[in-house]
């Protein structure tokens, strides 16, 4: 099986799967008793904690442990803005984690703007810096298109939002970003970045939110005042520890050079058979979405996993029954959305596979078409 759906989930490293694994059968007590070995799980989640921040550009005491990227989202809009009273500056090109938290927030009478997308697919930042005013309490925009790979340049973007408003809070969701393109968090200029660790080769169901030193929010969760009284809740340590782990194999393991060298043979391969590349190139390497022309995505899709090769149709968090917002709102129409499979790269992709897959992918968009007469 040659699997090529790693924006939607990686396979766990062996490694973390073993941390995970001694986590919850030797180490297993719990880090906020007192006892020796319970004080020796907490300071076990610090070391984690640590090794996270050194690998994504942070102080350790900068980040705080969520059960998925979903819940730092929310924390931010539901309670990273405090009293602050204020409009809401989004892209239009946002996961649904944060899309959705802003018509929520947009039901209950806030005044939401949504900067919309270049043909490219990254956020217009003219357009973007134009919504935001003195009043503006936050704005969010995604680093990567979980959809197309496209990079928005959040240091650029943060920079000119505070020209124009010194006091708006500014939020990215690094979940396809992080690590990957190598980018510190520190160095972006954000008060928040949300980070998944499934996309990293860590299990699914623990995840980070980055909230800048000097900051004070309200927790989501209130109990037992875990993670600095931020996020109550006894924290995954079996999860923790394997994130901490995948995390530096998945730095030590990448080559984004590498990855991008690879995309673009894909890109190639495609587009010579008359497939059309979805974004622009500013791209992280890891994402690919192209357009297979006369051929429906789910068709293809089930097609090639019958040939051993698994993609992505669109965003696997998108259902097709809501169609496709993002690549919407970069002007393709619904004939070419439906057509749109997303081919997304991990550390250790093999270019051999990921070319084997490309042929059988372009074969069987053949025998389909020829099926249909077309
Ligand atoms: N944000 C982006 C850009 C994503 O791609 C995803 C998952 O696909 C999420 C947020 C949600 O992450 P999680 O599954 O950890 O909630």
């Amino acid at each position: 099986m040659i699997y090529l759906d790693n924006a939607a989930t990686t396979r766990v490293f062996d490694n973390a799967a073993r941390a995970a694994s001694f986590s919850m059968t030797d180490d297993y007590f719990n880090p906020n008793s007192t006892y020796k070995c319970a004080v020796s799980v907490n300071n076990e989640i610090e070391r984690a904690r640590r090794t996270i921040a050194a690998a994504v550009g942070a102080r350790a005491d900068e980040l705080i442990f969520t059960s998925c990227a979903t819940e730092a989202n929310n924390t931010v809009f539901l309670c990273g803005i405090k009293n602050r009273k204020g409009n809401i500056v989004i892209s239009a090109g946002e996961h649904s984690s944060v899309y959705e938290c802003a018509r929520l927030l947009k039901n209950r009478g806030s005044d939401i703007r949504i900067a919309p997308l270049t043909n490219g697919g990254a956020v217009d930042v003219d357009e973007l810096i134009n919504l935001v005013d003195a009043d503006t309490a936050l704005v969010s925009v995604i680093h990567v298109s979980n959809e197309t790979g496209v990079v928005n340049p959040i240091g650029e973007i943060a920079g000119a939002v505070r020209k124009k408003n010194k006091s708006a809070l500014i939020h990215s969701d690094g979940v396809q970003g992080a690590v990957k393109l190598g980018e510190p968090i520190d160095r972006l200029g954000v008060d928040y970045y949300s980070i998944s660790a499934h996309k990293l080769g860590a299990p699914k169901g623990i995840g980070l939110l980055y909230i800048r030193d000097g900051l004070n929010i309200a927790p989501l969760l209130c109990g037992g005042g875990q993670e600095r009284g931020l996020r109550s809740g006894t924290q995954n340590t079996p999860y923790i520890s394997a994130f901490s782990s995948a995390i530096a194999e998945f730095k030590q393991r990448a080559n984004r050079e590498k990855t991008i060298a690879l995309r673009d043979e894909l890109c190639e391969c495609f587009s010579s058979n008359g497939c059309k590349i979805v974004g622009s190139d500013e791209n992280s390497g890891y994402i690919l979405c192209t357009c297979v022309p006369g051929v429906k995505a789910e068709i293809l899709q089930n097609s090639v996993y019958d040939r051993g090769v698994i993609i992505g149709k669109g965003s696997a968090c998108s259902g097709s029954s809501r169609g496709n917002r993002v690549l919407g709102a970069m002007g393709l129409s619904s004939v070419e959305i439906e057509s749109c499979i997303r081919i997304s790269l991990f550390c250790d992709t093999l270019r051999d596979d990921a070319l084997a897959a490309a042929e059988i992918i372009l074969d069987a968009a053949k025998t389909i078409r020829s099926r249909n007469g077309k």
